[in-house]
């Protein structure tokens, strides 16, 4: 069967969790410190509990648990804007069909220069996004899209997962999404209260709650391993939302042996135009909350969060459970190549250059990492899955980041960057705990100062 809501259930769980003592919600976080998986009921009492210390307690865990799984690299990627063409009226969104602006999508020559441009920033990973319109931004024009992103090359590096974020679409799309090879397939829900998606979704296709809700298990079924989930943070309760995504994510794992490979986390941040008054913004407090419970709840998925968040509250949030990042964005269409030609600069929140992100990582201890290294091993979905539950993900993740790092540092850092980078892999290649696995890493860095590019475990 596939994904539904039961409105009343999810506020019934709510409900019957509030009030827990300390000594219950202890229980609760012993069982999520040692990795044993959390019930809904669960989730929902640390949701609703008003003990400041037990959620100083889950920040805390949460951290844990993200270094626990993933040690201390943090991915990057970037986004790439290809049509702004839409025909929905998303109350919240710049690209609503009755906002009048030049609509654009790119040539192909314009996506192959925009990819080329986030190449020589160092990225290897984008996520590809686009409106819905199947008039102007047709599958067809999506596919081509991709097959020009991986035929590109340049210098010495290439673009190696695309990931898509477009419109929900029929099992047909999907099945030709997943033949052309995408990485995975973003859609977020926005909100899964029924209610208030109608009150937001004013008019288009998108207004249709069930097949937007079920859109991963026609993806699923088409045979797209991984599929990323997220609610848009400030259109429903959040409590509402984080216990529904997490049935969802049930959902998915119960049916297709693997639930989300990752969930974004993007909060509803004030745009032109928009009556503020109609939504329930979150506080930084609230929303570190609400992205530790993510990570406790759901220990083995990847988190994202974009450059909607400040570089402060970036750091805070990467310490309670996040583990990819983008970088040196652009929210515009085309975007990229403004920039370098000294265009418009975009509106986010976090516009340091990819460079720059990377630095304050490094900062931080942590390894900006490039990989892409599962995806073309084949380790998607319930095989990707079951090595991140064994333990042994960070087994990997550590040495494909430093060598990711070490090829950004031959490839596009400066001296500072080098002598920074140079010192953290020294550091972290010590770390890797198994014997073989750390003398060829070692090795695979020397190759790698010699020339070599994208090697991989
Ligand atoms: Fe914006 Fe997407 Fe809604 Fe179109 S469908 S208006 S691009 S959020
Ligand atoms: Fe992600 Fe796999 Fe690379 Fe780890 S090894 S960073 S999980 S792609």
């Amino acid at each position: 069967m596939d994904m539904t809501i039961n409105a009343a259930e999810v506020e019934k769980i709510l409900a019957d969790s509030r009030g827990k003592s300390e000594r219950e919600l202890d229980d609760i976080l012993d069982r999520a410190e040692a990795l044993k998986g959390l019930s809904p009921e669960d989730v929902a009492a640390l949701l609703t509990t008003g003990s400041s210390t037990r959620i100083e307690r889950m920040f805390r865990i949460a951290g844990q648990i993200k270094e626990e799984i993933y040690g201390e690299r943090v991915v990057m990627f970037a986004p790439l804007y290809i049509s702004d063409y839409c025909v929905n009226r998303c109350a919240y969104c710049g690209y609503r069909c009755d906002n009048k602006f030049t609509r654009r999508k790119l040539t192909m020559d314009e996506i192959r220069s925009e990819a080329e441009i986030l190449e020589r920033m160092g990225h290897k990973r984008l996520a590809l996004e686009a409106g819905e319109d199947p008039v102007n931004c047709p599958i067809d024009y999506i596919l081509e899209a991709i097959h020009t992103i991986y035929g590109m090359k340049a210098g010495s590096g290439e673009i190696r997962r695309v990931n898509v974020n477009i419109a929900a679409t029929t099992e047909e799309n999907y099945k030709k999404l997943h033949e052309i090879g995408i990485g995975t397939y973003i859609l977020f829900q926005e909100t899964y209260h029924e209610p208030s998606y109608a009150r937001f979704h004013e008019a288009g296709p998108k207004r249709n709650f069930n097949y937007h809700l079920t859109a991963f298990d026609r993806a699923m079924r088409s045979g797209i391993d991984d599929v990323g989930g997220g609610v848009l943070f400030g259109l429903h309760d959040w409590r509402f939302e984080v216990l529904s995504l997490m049935l969802h994510n049930r959902h998915l794992d119960e049916t297709f042996g693997a639930g989300f490979h990752t969930i974004s986390m993007p909060r509803l941040c004030h745009a032109q135009g928009m009556d503020m008054s109609a939504y329930e913004i979150l506080s930084d407090d609230d929303f570190k909350r609400v992205v530790s419970t993510v990570r406790i709840a759901v220990p083995y998925t990847g988190m994202i969060i974009s450059t909607r968040e400040s570089p402060a509250m970036r750091k805070e949030l990467i310490k309670t459970g996040i583990s990819q990042i983008s970088g040196g964005s652009s929210v515009e269409v085309g975007g990229y190549a403004l920039r370098e030609d000294g265009g418009e600069q975009f509106e986010v929140a976090d516009n340091r250059p990819a460079i720059d992100v990377m630095r304050f990582l490094m900062d931080e201890g942590l390894v900006p990492s490039f990989c892409t290294a599962c995806y073309r091993k084949g380790r998607t979905g319930d095989r990707f899955m079951s090595l991140a539950k064994s333990g042994n993900i960070k087994n990997v993740c550590l040495p494909n980041a430093l060598m990711t790092l070490c090829e950004y540092m031959m490839d596009y850092g400066d001296d500072s960057f080098r002598i920074q980078a140079d010192a953290l892999i020294n550091t972290n290649l010590s770390k890797i705990r198994n014997d073989s696995m750390r003398e060829l890493t070692r090795g695979n860095i020397e190759k790698i100062k010699n020339g070599k590019r994208d090697l991989f475990v």
